[in-house]
């Protein structure tokens, strides 16, 4: 029963293990998942800030555009550059105010409010001067301040960057420079155009240090470009190459074209447009880049969304697939224990009982089918055939009984025979104790043969068998009684102590009553009883039994009907 419980025991807690290592592998698969999946949703949070802080920078850079018109022209609330202006500014204040909810920029955004409001105090201060007191200096102020705004601004963008993993294997900090390095371009170039517009404004030749100006920002953005095409050149999408070639043709081609020109004819102050032609025209040519750049952080966006669902739906596919698995386990750990495991575990307690010979109840139990029912229908004829022996055994022990007690029987009284007796008494020898005796009382029907004589055959029979019922009656249970020979008896007393003379002239008379035959006729019977015991220094069966008939033969000698003792030698 002990072993039984311990393969059970073994079988819970493999069955444990194997469920436990399945729970945690899948907790890793799905944790693993589950954080490629925050990670990406993470991503997509920090890039659509930096889109934002773009764009707020972007308009940042644009609103200078109106500002050269407005500065350009007379004092105006309703002219076009006026109104252009105005829908700069809300655009730039819309961008700013789309930052305000982000925890993490709100320092930098109002750093960047603060300086916004000061330049544009200045060009308001300065739009209201009639256009003919406006100094180049002061419109320098002024483009120096639109320039500092954007220069505050870059605090945003620095936390914006600063915000991705730097050690994230999505290369979201690359596109973030690249980005980045857009938008410089972008502003160094405005900026050569801002630095211009002073001039062009005042009708004066440029001076030296804005050609210096003009020659290492055009290298700086050159540089800057060379990095750009770079990062990009492993950008399969066509669109973001078709846009990088117009890039090259308008912002480089014509946009770089139009400050050769500026400069060319800006030797001696005698410009050929004025500052809202020249903005009219360059302007247009930073197009490509702003689209190249929102372009670029679109297929950023579209890539990073795209990873977030591509995980999205392998966290899904994972957990559906590890929790079929671990179901199936389930149900295969309790369809073994019910179906295999516990039906083998009774087959096995069936085996058993049956090698311990208990055919006790039928073992076909309902609901076990297949190999597992054909093992029990097995068991049940095995059962059958061991119920069958069992019955076969027992009639054979019945009739080995019997034959041994018709082979130890006498026939005709009933009692033991001569054969039995004298094994009886060699065990009683070999068990007898030293010193103690062995009384043996022999006795023989006197003048038997006139019985059978006078009242015929059967009659001696009838005697035969009532001297052998009331010597029984006479005796003990377990006094050995059998028939010696014809009319002969023998009786083995269990007693040692016993006093077999006494015994014997008790037997004797009790056997002198007179005897009823089946006829109704009476007759007297004696017998002669010859008594011995072994001596305690020994002797054998042969001598008691010749001690004993030497002292019958004398009973008989001596007048018949009485006891005559001895001892053997
Ligand atoms: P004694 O007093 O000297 O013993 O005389 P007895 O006649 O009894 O002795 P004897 O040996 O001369 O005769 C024994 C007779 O017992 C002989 C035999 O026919 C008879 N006898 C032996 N066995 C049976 C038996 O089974 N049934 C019957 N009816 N008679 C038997
Ligand atoms: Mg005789
Ligand atoms: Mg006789």
């Amino acid at each position: 029963m002990s072993k039984h419980r311990s393969l059970s025991y073994q079988f819970w807690a493999a069955t444990a293990l194997i469920l436990s290592c399945s729970v945690v592998l899948s907790a890793i698969l799905i944790s693993t998942y589950y954080r490629e999946l925050q990670a990406t949703r993470l991503n997509e949070k920090r890039l659509e800030r930096f889109q934002l802080v773009m764009r707020a920078v972007n308009r940042l850079s644009a609103e200078r555009g109106p500002v050269n018109s407005v500065l350009g022209e007379e004092h105006s609330t309703d002219s076009p550059s006026r109104k252009r202006l105005i829908t700069f500014q809300a655009n730039t204040d819309a961008a700013l105010d789309q930052l305000a909810p982000i925890a993490g920029f709100s320092r930098q955004l109002a750093e960047t409010r603060r300086s916004l409001a000061e330049a544009r105090q200045l060009i308001d201060a300065l739009d209201r001067q009639p256009l003919r007191a406006r100094r180049p200096q002061d419109f320098h102020k002024v483009v120096l301040a639109m320039f500092g705004v954007v220069d505050t601004a870059q605090t945003l963008v620095d936390a914006a960057i600063s915000d991705f993993d730097p050690a994230g294997s999505d290369h979201m900090i690359g596109t973030a420079l690249v980005a980045r390095m857009l938008s410089d371009i972008r502003e160094q170039v405005g900026r050569m155009g801002s630095n211009f517009v002073a001039s062009i404004a005042a009708r004066t030749p440029i001076g030296p240090e804005h050609r210096s100006a003009h020659d290492i920002a055009y290298g700086r953005v050159l540089g800057f470009w060379q990095l750009v095409e770079q990062q990009t050149g492993t950008n399969i999408d066509p669109q973001i190459a078709a846009m990088r070639r117009a890039v090259v043709e308008d912002f480089f081609g014509k946009g770089m074209a139009i400050y050769r020109e500026l400069l060319a004819t800006g030797q001696d102050g005698n410009y050929a447009f004025d500052t809202i032609t020249f903005t009219n025209q360059i302007v247009p040519t930073f197009a490509s880049l702003e689209r190249l750049r929102d372009m670029y952080l679109d297929s950023a966006m579209t890539q990073v969304k795209a990873n977030g669902e591509h995980a999205r739906r392998l966290l899904i596919i994972i957990s559906a697939i590890t929790l079929i698995a671990l179901l199936l386990e389930l149900v295969l750990v309790i369809a073994s224990q019910t179906l295999l495991f516990r039906p083998l575990l009774s087959a096995r307690d069936a085996v058993m009982a049956l090698a311990a010979g208990k055919t006790g109840g039928s073992f076909a139990t309902g609901g076990t089918r297949g190999e597992i029912g054909s093992l029990f229908k097995a068991l049940d004829r095995l059962r059958g055939k061991l119920i069958e022996r069992d019955a076969l055994d027992r009639e054979k022990l019945k009739l080995t009984a019997r034959l041994r007690q018709l082979a130890e029987t006498d026939g005709l009284t009933g009692i033991l025979n001569r054969g039995a007796l004298e094994q009886r008494a060699r065990s009683m020898l070999a068990a007898r104790a030293e010193q103690q005796p062995l009384p043996l009382i022999l006795l023989d029907i006197d003048h038997f043969k006139r019985i059978n004589d006078n009242y015929g055959h059967i009659a001696g029979d009838e005697v035969l068998k009532e001297t052998a019922r009331r010597l029984q009656a006479a005796l003990r249970p377990a006094d050995v009684i059998a028939r010696f020979g014809g009319e002969e008896f023998a009786i083995l007393l269990s007693d040692p102590t016993a006093r077999p003379d006494q015994i014997a002239e008790r037997l004797r008379a009790f056997l002198a009553a007179p005897f009823t035959l089946d006829t109704g006729a009476t007759l007297n019977v004696t017998a002669s009883f010859g008594v011995a015991a072994l001596a305690p220094a020994g002797g054998s069966w042969p001598d008691l039994v010749e001690a004993a008939d030497q002292a019958l033969y004398e009973a008989k000698a001596a007048g018949r009907n009485r006891v005559v003792a001895r001892t053997a030698a």
